[in-house]
């Protein structure tokens, strides 16, 4: 276990559970719906905000900050914003997908957001196998946030750490306080996801290298889940096995006519 400074992101897709009743199909395409949507907002998220894990309709990223944590928070903050254009770009794509279905989840698109969290701390960072586990206060504290009292559907809401790092990057941010359950109190700053000055920084943000456009060739979904996480290299090997295995299947399966 390992204990340093990082910043903390939180994506969270809303509007999911209450899309959901009980039809099967509904439930199948609002999964396919919020992946797509999720792979869209994480593939997005340049060195060093890295996706930790996925947590149902939530992504959790963190970049180790070092000393002086000011840049790389300032660096996490214009990446959020410019999370929330590409979410808007692929819910436009997947929208005019499924124009076609008229299934509850296909049809209740449009009344899906998003909501970015943002808090930086000290953290333990566990290694258990390839996986990296983040704990401690600071990581309960965010997942906690998601809970609050922010009167928006779509929006950043930073901590106070955060606060001070940006400074007056984001003027409309507005304080407000909650109580967290089992922690104390915090003060935390929200910005709708479309103020002027988020807009601005998510023009200024770096991008991400492009992801590998889907190949004639491209693996079945199984197998891309994991290759948005790159610090796992142990992914890469497993895939390439695991495609080998499919190459070797499929020939096996060619072949297997012959023989009987
Ligand atoms: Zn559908």
């Amino acid at each position: 276990v390992r204990l340093t400074p990082a910043v903390l992101v939180i994506t969270d897709i809303s509007g999911y559970t209450s899309f959901i009743k009980h039809r099967a199909v509904s439930l199948v395409h609002a999964e396919a719906i919020v992946t797509d949507l999720l792979e869209a907002v994480i593939d997005r998220a340049a060195h060093p905000l890295t996706v930790n894990k996925l947590e149902g309709d939530a992504a959790l990223l963190y970049a180790e900050t070092g000393a002086d944590p000011a840049p790389a928070i300032r660096d996490a903050v214009a990446q959020v914003a410019a999370f929330f254009d590409a979410f808007a770009a692929r819910l436009g794509l997947v929208r005019d997908q499924r124009r076609h279905c008229t299934c509850e989840a296909c049809t209740s698109v449009t009344g899906l957001a998003l909501k970015a969290f943002v808090h930086h701390g000290e953290i333990a960072i566990k290694q258990v196998r390839q996986f990296e586990e983040l704990a401690g206060e600071e990581v309960i504290l965010i997942h906690r946030l998601l809970k609050n009292h922010v009167p928006s559907r779509e929006y950043v809401l930073m901590t106070e750490p955060v606060k001070r790092a940006i400074g007056d990057a984001v003027p409309e941010c507005s304080p407000l306080r909650e109580e967290i359950e089992g922690l104390d109190p915090v003060t935390i700053w929200w910005a709708p996801s479309d103020a002027p000055s988020l807009r601005r920084l998510a023009r200024s943000a770096r991008t991400a290298p492009t992801a590998p456009a889907p190949s004639p060739t491209a693996p079945p979904e199984t197998l891309r889940e994991f290759t948005h996480l790159p610090r796992y290299p142990v992914n890469r090997i497993a895939e390439v096995r695991d495609r080998l295995g499919i190459l070797a299947g499929t020939l096996f399966r060619r072949r297997a006519p012959k023989r009987s």
